[in-house]
């Protein structure tokens, strides 16, 4: 039975409890000037009656300065990577209490680059999800196949095994304090993006395994979708009952396309 169907009414019901949340990952770009120029310009331009919550991920390095220009506006501060160790001998690397440091909100663990360049397992990022939130700083997770997945029939266990790995080790009462993000990993940064209906059933089933567990988890908890978010796609994506937002890469370097994308969620 396909996914949509297994939902019936709920989907529709939940979709108007949760609010949305738009969130910036910067990736290993900025400098110092055309952040402040960014960041500025996102505060002053941000409707300040927006439905969505906004999130800005920076480089580490730019969290000090993000912070401070961020100060006293409702645009929140997360970071693209942690440790999941408290502290130590971890050359070059953040530990969860030090984003908390410098008043992060958020964390994103999980992300395909993680995985793929930094050969990150399914166990590692859950032990950083528990040490982020173990600093109350709420993990977004990220989960999503490959196209060879994909084109294999694989999405569905793909993705069911990158939550399961978490759910195994922090539970499910654990995110109710979190944030989840479906990224197919052959729409990140290619231009090409998951049709609304292909995310919109990658996202049903990651709620519907929450709600074999909680439904209340899986009726409060935002999930986020990420590959190729643009401003002239943004809207139809967000319009999905299951899709709480999006995690956006490149799209949200340009402070326009930013917040139209932030205002592309009802
Ligand atoms: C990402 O980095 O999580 C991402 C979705 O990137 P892009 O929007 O550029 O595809």
């Amino acid at each position: 039975m396909p996914v949509e169907d297994r939902l019936g009414y709920k989907k529709q019901a939940c979709h108007r409890m949760r609010k949305g949340l738009v969130a910036a990952n910067w990736k290993m770009n900025g400098r110092t000037e055309s952040n402040a120029a960014l960041l500025g310009a996102l505060v002053a331009g941000l409707d300040t009656n927006a439905t969505a919550e906004v999130l800005v991920c920076p480089p580490a390095v730019y969290l000090q300065q993000a912070g401070e220009i961020l100060q006293g506006s409702a645009i929140k501060l997360g970071a693209q990577n942690i440790h999941a160790e408290e502290a130590g001998a971890f050359t070059g690397e953040t530990s969860a209490a030090m984003l908390r440091d410098f008043g992060c909100s958020h964390v994103i663990v999980g992300h395909s680059e993680r995985r793929e360049l930094f050969q990150e397992s399914d166990t590692f990022i859950a032990a950083k999800f528990a040490a982020a939130q173990a600093q109350g700083i709420k993990p977004v997770l990220c989960v999503g196949e490959s196209r060879e997945q994909r084109e294999a029939g694989e999405t569905e266990a793909v993705v069911l095994k990158q939550l399961q790995a978490v759910l195994d080790h922090v539970g499910i009462e654990a995110f109710a304090e979190a944030v989840l993000a479906y990224e197919p990993v052959w729409a990140i940064g290619t231009g090409l993006t998951a049709s609304p209906e292909q995310a919109q059933e990658v996202h049903a089933l990651i709620r519907q395994t929450l709600a074999e567990a909680s439904q209340a988890v899986a009726e409060g908890i935002r999930i986020l979708y990420g590959g190729s978010v643009k401003a002239d796609n943004a809207g139809e994506l967000f319009a999905q009952p299951d899709i709480d937002g999006g995690l956006v890469g490149g799209a949200s370097l340009v402070a326009e396309d930013f917040l139209t994308i932030c205002n592309s969620i009802s």
